[in-house]
């Protein structure tokens, strides 16, 4: 089995649904309340782990009930969580979600004990990433973490995978240590501080410039597109019925990295990844709505 090592973030998404948006100092009375674990780190752990690869996740969680909870549902998916610390004093990570009847959302994060992830972290975690086939990374915890967990992938040779979400911009001492950059076509622009409606062909074209190695652009419906050194490859969508697109990039990216980390060629982790994807916006949620190996498989017999 490929292993994976991700630095990555942890949160308790803790959703309402109400008619509309409260105003400045009003209250209202929701319908439903539901707390999904979430956080880019977990949640494109828990998909490489469910598609098929040994998942270790180097994070922390609060001193608290959710940094629990999220914990053991971790340690059940079969993750190694031996790198999952717990910081006193801090709350685990939460996105505060609002959902109003028209299906739009608010959402307001509060890193938490994501934010304090640290140097040290890393650097305890140093055989682990070394021994792993890929490391899977997101933007959900501090950069100078992301780029130290880095530079311990490249001292060992590692594959690094980094989804550039939530999207800022990202310069050559980051980039030029990625293999593969998977970003949506917004991510990609903002990466490239170019403005957000830049086409993803240039944003990529300046993404490599500055030394990321394949850039991999998610188009929702319209499949996704490797950007490296020959031509273009384009795999288009599966055809499904959309449900709820929530994790649909954490599914894609989770998928992808094992494809990768199991040795298989750009487009074969290209079709992993959209038939994870196109899994994922099928049903409602995070973590619940992320795919197993069967049914990615299942998925992708059904085209060929
Ligand atoms: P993000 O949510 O990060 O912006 P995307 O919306 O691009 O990511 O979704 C990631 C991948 O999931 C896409 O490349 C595609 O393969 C799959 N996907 C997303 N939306 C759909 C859809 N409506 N139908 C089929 N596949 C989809």
């Amino acid at each position: 089995m490929p292993v994976i090592a991700t630095v990555g973030s942890i949160n308790m998404d803790l959703v309402v649904r109400a008619p509309r948006f409260a105003a400045p100092g009003e209250t209202l009375t929701g319908s439903a309340f539901l707390t999904v674990p979430g956080g880019k780190g977990a949640n494109q752990s828990v998909a490489a782990q469910r598609i098929g690869a040994q998942v270790a996740l180097i994070a922390r969680v609060g001193d608290d009930a959710f940094g629990r909870a999220m914990r053991q549902g971790l340690e059940q998916e079969g993750l190694d969580v031996r790198h999952v610390a717990t910081t006193p004093g801090t709350p685990t990570g939460v996105a505060l979600i609002t959902v109003d009847d028209q299906g739009e959302n608010t959402i307001i994060v509060v890193p938490g004990a994501n934010g304090a992830l640290q140097a040290s972290d890393v650097d305890q975690a140093r055989d682990v990433i070394a021994r792993a086939d890929v490391l899977m990374l997101q933007l959900e915890i501090p950069v100078p973490v992301v780029t130290q967990a880095i530079g311990v992938a490249r001292e060992s040779g590692v594959t690094v995978v980094l989804n550039a979400a939530p999207a800022q911009a990202l310069q050559a001492d980051l980039l030029s240590g990625v293999d593969y950059l998977i970003v949506n076509a917004t991510e990609a622009a903002v990466a490239a501080g170019l403005p957000p409606d830049t086409a993803f062909e240039e944003a990529a074209g300046v993404l490599r410039a500055r030394g990321a190695g394949a850039v991999v652009v998610t188009l929702g419906a319209a499949g996704a597109v490797l950007v490296g050194d020959g031509p273009a490859l384009s795999v288009p969508a599966f055809d499904v019925d959309v449900v709820d697109t929530t994790a649909a990039g954490d599914a894609f990216a989770g998928a992808f990295a094992v494809a990768i980390a199991e040795g298989a060629s750009p487009a074969d982790a290209l079709q992993l990844g959209t038939a994870a994807g196109a899994l994922a916006v099928t049903t409602v949620g995070a973590q619940p709505s992320l795919p197993t190996r069967a049914a990615v498989d299942a998925l992708r017999n059904r085209r060929v």
